[in-house]
């Protein structure tokens, strides 16, 4: 079924690339994007934060073309002595448009929690920042059968605190653990049963909305899978964090979106 859902191609470039490399990156990304016409889809690229200042420089150039800014992170406080850290505010004021919550590392490494997650949320809508945020299971649990569950509860303790409008500021990110940077991806139909599952629970939390919010997949997404990844019912778009390191893999996948 055709929907009008904002489609959208995410880059989550880590903790990787020099500021040279960052630029070069970020120019040639634009170029080409813009010279291929690939204007189908949002195309958003979350950079580490020191270089979101010479990124978003380069980004000022496109116009109307799709392409935006984002961050990987932003702290759950509004302001204040935490040293080390990053508000949305700031991020808002460097044009930065989507920032990335609950990414599965953050998770993992940096012990983020739902509260937290709740608060970081609220912290980037009231600074007009959308959101992508992540949920996904550990293989643990999916080899348990356990993925539904597990996925549904993260989603629900988070979005369930949510105002209804405030939905419309998110796209959700199924990133399950195995499938990240392990060259694994989950298959088509591993992916449309939990984007179903994800889609019904939307549904549930908001008739209005969820409808309307993008739901992403995430998880060794590279040119070669992306079509068939595309073409599985509620698939929206795509995380990426490996094959976005390289503009022509990337914007393959982008191409493959726009063919879809
Ligand atoms: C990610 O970490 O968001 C991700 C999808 O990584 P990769 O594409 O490398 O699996």
């Amino acid at each position: 079924m055709r929907t009008s859902r904002q489609k959208i191609v995410a880059a989550n470039w880590k903790m990787h690339l020099d500021r040279v490399e960052a630029l070069s990156l970020a120019s040639e990304i634009i170029e080409t994007a813009q010279r291929e016409g690939l204007s189908a889809a949002q195309i958003i690229l979350a950079v580490p934060h020191i270089h979101l200042h010479a990124c978003g420089r380069l980004l000022e150039s496109v116009g109307k073309f799709p392409l935006f800014l984002g961050a990987q992170n932003c702290h759950h406080e509004a302001k204040g002595a935490f040293t080390g850290e990053i508000a949305a505010a700031m991020l808002a004021s460097y044009q930065v448009a989507y920032v990335i919550i609950g990414h599965s590392e953050r998770r993992q490494y940096a012990f983020e929690d739902s509260k937290q997650l709740i608060a970081k949320l609220k912290r980037c809508f009231e600074n007009n920042l959308k959101a992508i945020f992540c949920c996904g299971e550990p293989l643990a649990v999916r080899n348990a059968q356990g993925h539904l569950a597990y996925v549904r509860l993260q989603i629900e303790e988070v979005l369930s605190t949510l105002q209804p409008a405030e939905l419309m500021n998110i796209a959700l990110a199924y990133e399950p653990i195995w499938a990240i940077g392990t060259g694994l991806t989950a298959n088509t139909a591993q992916i449309a049963e939990m984007h179903d599952s994800l889609r019904q629970l939307l549904m549930e939390l908001s008739p209005a909305h969820g409808q309307q919010m993008p739901i992403l997949y995430g998880g060794s997404c590279k040119a070669s899978n992306a079509a068939d990844i595309f073409a599985t019912p509620n698939v929206d778009g795509a995380l990426v964090g490996g094959a976005a390191l390289d503009t022509r893999e990337f914007l393959n996948i982008v191409k493959a979106i726009q063919d879809k």
